[in-house]
């Protein structure tokens, strides 16, 4: 890393109406994420996912911040709502439809079995800083 390098990177996607427009938007490169994509989508009441799909790698993580919708993974058919949290392993055939009120979720993709350790190990107490 250069040494003038910053730490950190920032976006800001606007309002959720604004995305309700553009229905998907992956923020990794964005953001330069190297261990995981993350994806905002929104779909409107009613909507259904015109395919299904599974993954060669990547696990996913379905994280529903509104709406309702359903959530089809092999031969279940998951019922979603503002909460649901869905991880579909990447051999999953899946498919997302939303309900009558739209869905509006999250979507954290990152190879599957990467995550070696966590904040337990991984987190270091920085020095305090004066001031
Ligand atoms: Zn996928």
């Amino acid at each position: 890393m250069a040494t003038n390098e910053k730490n950190h990177s920032a976006m800001n996607l606007g309002t959720f109406a604004a995305l309700a427009e553009k229905g998907r938007i992956e923020i990794g490169k964005a953001l330069g994420l190297t261990g995981c994509e993350v994806s905002f989508n929104h779909k409107p009441a009613g909507w259904v996912s015109p395919f299904q799909h599974f993954h060669k790698l990547n696990e996913e993580v379905y994280i529903v911040l509104s709406g309702n919708g359903v959530l089809v993974v092999d031969d279940e058919t998951l019922p979603l709502q503002e909460g649901s949290i869905v991880r579909v392993a990447p051999k999953g055939i899946r498919a997302i439809n939303a309900g009558d009120a739209g869905l509006v979720y999250l979507c954290i993709q990152a190879q599957d079995g990467s995550l070696t350790q966590c904040t337990g190990e991984d987190g270091v107490l920085a020095p305090a800083t004066e001031g």
